[in-house]
């Protein structure tokens, strides 16, 4: 027997007719690339995505089409999101990070139709424009006037004057939940880039999901700045969520350094701010060589990369922000689990909660996950065995766009999990930590030892300002973990104060070997620190005593 309710597709177009409808003078402000202030409304942007809405359709693009963006964060952008996946097209963003050759990949490889792109990017769009057949409209994001005369680009359109001659009304089309809505490539550091193909139906689910209180507990009284950008994995869908919950919006622009972000944190009164830990890392570095204070930020998700236990903790005791650490992939939509503590967690010592407060965090509803040994048998929830983690629900990805193998592994039901290539332990309270990438996992003597614990340790200490730990060859033991260490400026630390820096830390067998001084450590496109290059970096490396 069937229930008796309304059935209606979950469409990306119900979040900006709601926000329009109930939140319409909710306020969104941009630093925009011009440099200047934007301030408007989620009415004005709901009219805007209409706008651009028919103007797409009069540039002879139709459903199924890929739009792309290369952006930062900004309402130009927000408006992309709504009026391109709203209309039944494809939102492609496009990651600006990457080098060019693998954007010409992606761009040929999605086939888009239009791109829209930030004045930033021009020098990026005039070198790649001629290699990307598919592309029938470039569109610089801004107004008519700054349009440049000698682009180079045939036919360069204003986003302003292009979505000025189209109407703002429209009827936002009914269709299937399932059709796609969003597309997003992962940032390939192994093989080519392979794209994550979102629906509608998955993206509002994870606007509903990652909106929870134990998630990241939105609502119409925050103010909220996405510093995660709007072409890494929908800046953790934050957008979706805030045209959900109504929620104030803050975008930082292109302006990403300490001070800018900290003076607009300010002057905005954000109560939540969502990025990775580097950002975080040079934001805490502004507040605290100029004495500053948040007056009003109560809550900031940190992910994409584990949040060392010391900048937590800074948060906290220095700043009063609580630290939601978070895990997730673009596979995953992003949001997997975040880390909130249990009633009863409340009531142990700080030094335990912190301890909680590390992990990764819980499954939000909609996520199952699970760790499998190398027989792909489940392995218990102690927090102490490791296991490989896979992950099923409704906003983790089936299949990869054009892809031609299946990525899933089946359990005896039949169902499909997603294997993550990440190593964790779960606790019983459902607490999932991971311990390593499974690329990065460091086996000595036949037991592995986990490079992110090492990492967090040593930046613990005053004198690091980054850390990687990569394994390295051994005769005896296979591998032993060595730490390479970038100085804050003017820090005195030494190799052997370092290592005794890790005494009582860990089992003495787990300490690293070495430690290595480096100028920098090199970081991908997302933020994240590349260990294969490191590898490559420290190839003539001999581990003391071989
Ligand atoms: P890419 O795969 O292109 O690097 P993703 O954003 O999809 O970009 O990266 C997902 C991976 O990032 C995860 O599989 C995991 O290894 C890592 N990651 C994400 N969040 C965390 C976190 N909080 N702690 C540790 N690792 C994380």
């Amino acid at each position: 027997m069937l229930g008796q309710m309304q059935s209606q597709p979950l469409l990306i177009s119900m979040l900006i007719d709601f926000a329009e409808r109930h939140h319409g003078d909710g306020e969104i402000v941009s630093r925009r690339v011009e440099g200047d202030m934007h301030r408007y409304t989620y009415a004005d942007l709901a009219r805007r995505a209409k706008r651009l809405a028919n103007a797409l359709q009069a540039a002879g693009t139709g459903p199924g089409d890929r739009v792309a963006s290369i952006a930062w964060n900004g309402y130009r952008h927000m408006e992309l999101y709504f009026g391109v996946a709203g209309s039944g097209r494809v939102m492609h963003t496009l990651n600006p990070r990457l080098h060019p050759t693998q954007l010409v990949w992606i761009i040929n490889h999605a086939e888009d139709k239009v791109v829209c792109f930030d004045a930033t990017f021009l020098p990026l769009v005039q070198a790649v424009h001629a290699k990307c057949p598919t592309v029938k409209h470039w569109v610089l994001l801004c107004e008519a006037d700054k349009l440049p005369a000698d682009s180079g680009i045939a036919g360069l359109l204003s986003y302003e004057a292009w979505i000025a001659g189209a109407s703002d009304q429209y009827d936002w089309p009914q269709f299937d939940e399932n059709t796609a809505a969003g597309l997003c490539y992962t940032s390939g550091t192994t093989g080519d880039p392979k794209g994550a193909l979102y629906s509608h139906r998955s993206t509002v689910l994870h606007a509903y999901g990652g909106s929870l209180p134990d998630a990241m507990n939105l609502s119409a009284r925050d103010s909220m700045m996405p510093v995660v950008p709007m072409f890494h994995v929908n800046a953790w869908g934050l957008p979706y969520s805030a045209a959900l919950t109504g929620c104030k919006v803050v975008f930082p622009g292109p302006a990403m350094d300490g001070k800018s972000i900290y003076e607009l944190m300010e002057s905005e009164q954000v109560s939540f701010a969502a990025g990775v830990p580097t950002i975080w890392q040079m934001l805490l570095s502004h507040l605290a060589a100029n004495g500053l204070k948040f007056t009003s930020l109560r809550r900031t998700v940190i992910g994409g990369s584990a949040c060392p236990p010391a900048m937590i903790d800074t948060f906290r005791d220095q700043y009063g922000v609580d630290v939601l650490h978070a895990w997730g992939m673009t596979e995953t939509s992003p949001l997997g689990t975040v880390c909130t503590l249990k009633n009863k967690q409340l009531k142990l010592p700080p030094e335990e909660q912190l301890r909680i407060r590390t992990k990764q965090g819980r499954a939000i509803f909609g996520v199952d996950m699970k760790i499998v040994g190398d027989d792909g048998q489940d392995q218990p929830w102690d927090g102490q065995t490791y296991g490989d983690l896979l992950v099923r629900g409704p906003w983790v990805m089936a299949s990869y766009f054009k892809g031609a193998s299946d990525p899933l592994v089946y359990d005896e039901a039949g169902h499909g999990w997603f294997p993550t290539g990440d190593v964790a332990t779960i606790d019983a309270d459902g607490f999932m930590q991971i311990t390593d990438r499974s690329k990065d996992v460091i086996k000595s003597g036949g037991e592995w030892i986990s490079s992110i614990d090492i990492e967090n340790i040593a930046m613990a200490h005053p004198g690091v300002a980054m850390a990687a730990c990569v394994g390295m060859a051994h005769p005896k033991w296979d591998e032993r973990p060595i730490i390479a260490v970038v100085k804050k400026p003017d820090a005195q630390v030494t190799r052997d104060e370092l290592l005794q820096f890790y005494e009582g830390k860990m089992a003495k067998w787990q300490i690293p070997d070495d430690v290595v001084f480096v100028e920098s450590i090199p970081l991908g496109a997302t933020g994240k620190m590349q260990k294969s290059k490191l590898r490559e970096q420290l190839k003539d490396y001999q581990l003391p005593g071989l």
